[in-house]
């Protein structure tokens, strides 16, 4: 299978058509054309699975062990149930067993590639070969309607006409390798709701004054607690020269809103409390107890900045008490985001309240079906993400 056009261009009629070769529109082209229907898939990038080529870190965080709808974020968080129980991680192994990749586990459920993740696209690709899927690609459409019961899609390699028409063009996060805010429009166009998109998981940024006011903390990483909104995630964080970055801040942002303050907890499980009333009286600087337990770095900073550089006996126990719960519950406001450059996908989406929760079917459009990212369902970090595109993208792929 080529990735330019396999079928002749011009004016064609299909059983299906999905636009948006990502991992929900190959799934669900996969499925579709194995179920016997000739399918037509299009795409506008030049290069096939950009997007899951880059990920993980290059290896592809292809699932997570754990994958429950407490991991996910959506104004209906019920939705993505029935979908998830339908096709789970365990399905998805199968596959990636039966296609002889090699995967490890990394942390928390998280399933990996060992080798890389183009193994992902190949393996995708080649069950679209299975189901004879067809390819229009790189192909732009221009236009999108109804023709009594078809969807007629007129691209720039022709027009093509189906019964049923899959969006599966994501969301807005990774401009530069192809996003674009196709799906929200076709969704609109045919009078279903969207959920405001925003960019997450993402780094969070700080004003060039609380910036200044870090000095120069960037590069320095801990394992912290960081909450926002009743959410918390123990995992590491990033200081950076923009702001805070990691797992645990990327994960926290998705539930941070503009003004919102995080708090970060930079010792997660130690008593700090008693840890320094146990050495207090002690000629030892906090800054050097501290550095026991942080870089030695951040530990300087915070002293300073909380009138901390003395000896421990310099303290009385009530400002080692305010010092321990300062370290516990340090209040950080960042200025907002670095945007959808730096995002890994898009929360918000095509309104689940327009979509059968079994199907991905619009409720109103017969033959019109939302998969993958481009839906109001967003996965915390480490591997969600995908599986709801391979759940969601498998569902439709059933029907359509
Ligand atoms: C850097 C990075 C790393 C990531 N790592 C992970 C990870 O390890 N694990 C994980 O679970 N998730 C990860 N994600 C998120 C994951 O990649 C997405 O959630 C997932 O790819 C969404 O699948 P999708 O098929 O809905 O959309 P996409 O994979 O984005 O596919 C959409 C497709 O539609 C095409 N398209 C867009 N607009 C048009 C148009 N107008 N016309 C035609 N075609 C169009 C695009 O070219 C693209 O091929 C990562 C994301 C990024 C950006």
């Amino acid at each position: 299978m080529s990735q330019t056009t396999d079928s002749p261009p011009g004016p064609g009629r299909w059983d299906a058509i999905v636009i948006g070769a990502g991992a929900a529109g190959m799934m669900c082209a996969a499925q579709i054309g194995q179920r016997g229907r000739r399918v037509l898939l299009i795409d506008h990038a030049h290069k096939l699975g950009e997007k899951i080529r880059i990920s993980g870190g290059g290896r592809c965080n292809f699932t997570n062990l754990h994958c429950s709808p407490e991991h996910f974020l959506s104004q209906n968080q019920h939705f993505c149930r029935s979908a998830l129980a339908r096709y789970t991680p365990q399905d998805f192994i199968a596959l990636v067993e039966r296609h002889g990749i090699a995967y490890e586990h990394k942390t928390l459920g998280q399933l990996f590639c060992r080798d890389s993740a183009r193994q992902i696209v190949a393996m995708l690709k080649s069950e679209c070969q299975r189901g004879d899927v067809q390819w229009w690609m790189p192909c732009e459409v221009r236009k999108v309607s109804r023709e009594g019961a078809d969807f007629m899609v007129d691209s720039d390699q022709g027009a093509a006409l189906a019964p049923s028409l899959v969006i599966a063009t994501g969301g807005l996060a990774a401009p530069k390798i192809g996003a674009s805010p196709f799906g929200y429009r076709i969704a609109e166009q045919f009078g279903l709701t969207i959920v405001a998109p925003t960019p997450a998981p993402v780094p969070l940024a700080f004003a060039p004054e609380t910036m200044a006011r870090f000095g120069d903390l960037s590069g320095i990483s801990i394992d912290a607690e960081v909450s926002c909104n009743g959410q918390h995630f123990r995992e590491s964080l990033l200081l950076t020269h923009r702001g805070l970055s990691g797992p645990a801040i990327l994960q926290i942002s998705s539930y941070w809103r503009g003004g919102d303050t995080i708090e970060i907890d930079l010792l997660p499980g130690l008593d700090v409390e008693a840890t320094l009333l146990a050495a207090s009286g002690s000629r030892v600087q906090l800054d050097n107890l501290l550095a026991q337990f942080l870089p030695k770095r951040l530990c300087q900073h915070w002293c300073a900045a909380n009138d901390g550089v003395k000896p421990l006996s310099e303290f009385s126990h009530g400002e080692l008490r305010r010092i321990a719960h300062g370290l516990h519950h340090w209040q950080l406001r960042p200025s907002g985001t670095l945007g959808y450059n730096k995002a890994e996908v898009t929360l918000g989406g095509v309104d689940t309240d327009c979509l059968s929760s079994k199907t991905m079917a619009a409720k109103a459009v017969p033959g019109l079906y939302f998969v993958g990212e481009v839906v109001d369902v967003t996965g915390h970090l480490g591997g969600f993400n995908f599986q709801w595109a391979w759940a969601s993208g498998h569902a439709a792929g059933q029907v359509a």
